[in-house]
């Protein structure tokens, strides 16, 4: 509530040098005091009391405190005067006991406070200058109770009587407040407009302070209604008529103001540097709810540059002070950036959190907005006589509180679809990424041999399957070996079973680097390997299994196994001849195995004898 202006006087002195001092108050209430001051000094030394003047210097020094928002020296002030103006008839009378009403914020002294202006409206003409200006003290005290919808009543009628061109300053003050009132019920255009009037009369009064008070309001409308450009241009003048003031406070305001309308636009550097400002005046003026408000708005800057650690540091040191000082939508927007910045570390479990507090809050508060909106809407059916006889409105007013209900019954569902879609996201994409990488394991673990790696005996019959059926269908010839170790029983006797093993993952290793990319070596079972060669003719099949054969016999074994080498035989059988099932394609190359141990191991056989030869004269030379 601390946004709505202060007033102008209302009623105009009929004394010359009151008068005077009254427009001086508008215009510069600091220089106002002090002449006020210096005049009272001097009615004080005469030695006659001048009541009727003392009063109206007290009631020019209350209005002059008022404006400079010291509100306790403005109450006292409105107090001296009043014992010098007794008289409910008598003007000054009126204005002090405005006065000092428009300085009263706590509850009792409020309800006492329109308690004395409606007994002073009772012995006023209706419609009256002085009626016209006690109704606006009563419309600006049930507003900061408040009471949306009574405040509205009173303003609006003092509004509407305030037509003749000695009603000027009613007219300004009314529509002052009621562009405030409106613009906390959401109705923009009409507090738009009547900023507009008061903007006219500020500046063709020359009234600075007014003029920056209300150009900071209109930006804050513009604001709201997303004319964020427009409400720029609005702060920065406002800015300039705060540095002529030296109101360093509202330079800050200005800033703090400017910042967040150019984050809207996406001016993060410039936002950022406005909000440094306005921090650190008000860090220095300890302004503790407008601290918070612009540490927040910092946040928000380092969240859409990126920097979501630091913006989650910011967040958690506003909220964990307390939002006391803040107002309710503010908080909660704090707590929707922060479940941002959390969702950007990937924190979900407290960005869910947090997203729930802002739904609890942002209910919360949005209720307390429409519910005043709605109160408004009434308000202003109620002021005019003839509309609220009209049934067929008071429906539609039934009707369109029946529809604020749904939408906010909708607002909430929607907000708690959105979070709960976001955490079922989340969820998901956890449970896709573990399932995938289970899958991945549980399939490697179905088809892998864990000794030595290669595709297990059931993988690679499927492999070799494959294989045949490709190479049938393409026409190419597909060679298979079956590989087995010499004499293994006896490796393992001689240098133990972890020798062995280590034999078996060397042989594994040495297949895989010599053979082709294309080429697939298996497990078959104990010390036996199925080997695929895709489109190799036995040529080349027989070339790469000497060229293993030949690096087996490398394989260094420990000293208990002085004497031994490995070896290995193999049984080779092409698919071009023997490829009508892989059954009779691996039996044929299991008898040519068969035939090299036959013939003393170390030996490669193909099902085709011619191929005998070659490996028996290598085998010679090794020996
Ligand atoms: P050859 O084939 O030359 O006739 O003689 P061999 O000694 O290799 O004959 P056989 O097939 O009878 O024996 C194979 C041996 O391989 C038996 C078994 O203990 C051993 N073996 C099978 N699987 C493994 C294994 O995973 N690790 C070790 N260390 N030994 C194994
Ligand atoms: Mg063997
Ligand atoms: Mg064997």
């Amino acid at each position: 509530m601390g946004s709505s202006p202060a007033l102008a006087t209302c009623l105009i002195s009929a004394d010359p040098a009151i008068r005077e001092l009254q427009t001086l108050v508008d215009k510069d209430a600091t220089r106002a005091l002090q002449q006020v001051l210096t005049q009272l000094q001097s009615l004080e030394r005469a030695p006659q009391v001048d009541a009727q003047r003392t009063a109206s210097l007290y009631s020019v020094q209350a209005q002059a405190y008022s404006i400079l928002e010291l509100y306790d020296d403005a109450k006292n002030a409105a107090s001296k005067g009043l014992k010098f103006a007794s008289l409910a008839s008598d003007p000054v009378h009126l204005d002090l006991l405005s006065t000092y009403a428009e300085n009263v914020f706590d509850a009792a002294g409020m309800d006492s406070a329109i308690k004395s202006i409606d007994g002073a409206r009772a012995s006023q003409v209706k419609g009256s200058l002085a009626d016209t200006c006690l109704l606006i003290t009563r419309g600006l005290l049930q507003y900061r109770q408040d009471r949306t919808d009574l405040a509205i009543g009173s303003l609006t009628q003092a509004y509407r009587a305030s037509t003749a061109p000695e009603f000027a300053a009613p007219r300004i003050n009314s529509a002052s407040m009621l562009s405030s009132v409106m613009r906390s019920t959401g109705d923009y255009v009409q507090a738009l407009a009547l900023n507009q009037e008061v903007l006219d009369w500020d500046t063709r009064q020359g009234a600075t302070l007014s003029l920056s008070v209300n150009r900071f309001l209109r930006g804050k409308i513009l604001n709201l209604m997303g004319q964020y450009a427009a409400a720029i241009g609005e702060f920065t003048e406002a800015r300039k008529l705060s540095v002529q003031l030296d109101d360093t406070q509202g330079v800050a305001f200005a800033d703090l103001l400017d910042c967040t309308a150019r984050i809207e636009l996406g001016q993060l550097d410039l936002a950022a540097s406005e909000c440094d400002n306005a921090l650190r005046a008000f860090t220095a003026g300890r302004s503790a709810g407008e601290v918070k408000e612009t540490q927040g708005l910092l946040a928000r800057i380092d969240l859409a540059n990126g920097h979501a650690e630091k913006a989650l540091y910011t967040l958690n040191e506003v909220l964990d002070q307390g939002g006391a000082d803040l107002l309710p939508s503010r908080v909660a927007s704090l707590y929707q950036w922060r479940a941002r910045a959390n969702a950007a570390l990937h924190n979900y479990r407290d960005a869910y959190t947090d997203l729930t507090e802002y739904v609890r809050l942002y209910a919360a508060a949005n209720d307390a907005e429409r519910s005043r909106a709605a109160t408004a809407l009434r308000a202003r059916f109620e002021t005019d006589q003839e509309i609220e006889r009209n049934i067929l409105l008071q429906r539609e007013l039934g009707v369109s509180q029946v529809q604020s209900q749904r939408q906010a019954r909708e607002l909430r569902w929607n907000a708690i679809v959105v979070t709960s879609g976001v955490l079922v996201i989340a969820l998901l994409i956890y449970f896709l990424i573990v399932n995938r990488r289970y899958r991945q394991q549980l399939v490697k673990l179905a088809s892998q041999d864990a000794l030595t790696g290669l595709p297990n005996r059931r993988r690679t019959a499927e492999l070799a399957t494959a294989a045949l059926a490709d190479a049938t269908a393409a026409q190419s010839p597909l060679t298979i070996a079956i590989i087995d170790m010499d004499h293994f029983k006896i490796i393992n006797d001689r240098c133990g079973h972890a020798t062995g093993d280590f034999v078996l993952k060397e042989f594994a290793r040495i297949g895989r680097e010599a053979l082709r990319p294309t080429d697939v070596l298996g497990r078959w079972g104990g010390e036996e390997f199925l080997l695929i060669m895709p489109d190799a003719t036995l040529d080349l099949a027989l070339a790469s299994l000497e060229r293993v054969r030949t690096l087996v016999f490398g394989i260094q074994l420990p000293a208990s196994g002085a004497g031994l080498r490995v070896s290995l035989s193999a049984g080779l059988a092409s698919s071009l001849k023997f490829g009508r099932s892989l059954d009779e394609l691996i039996a044929r190359a299991d008898s040519a195995l068969y035939v090299a141990k036959n013939a003393g191991r170390d030996l490669v056989r193909v099902a085709d004898e011619s191929y005998l030869a070659t490996t028996a004269i290598r085998r010679a030379i090794r020996q």
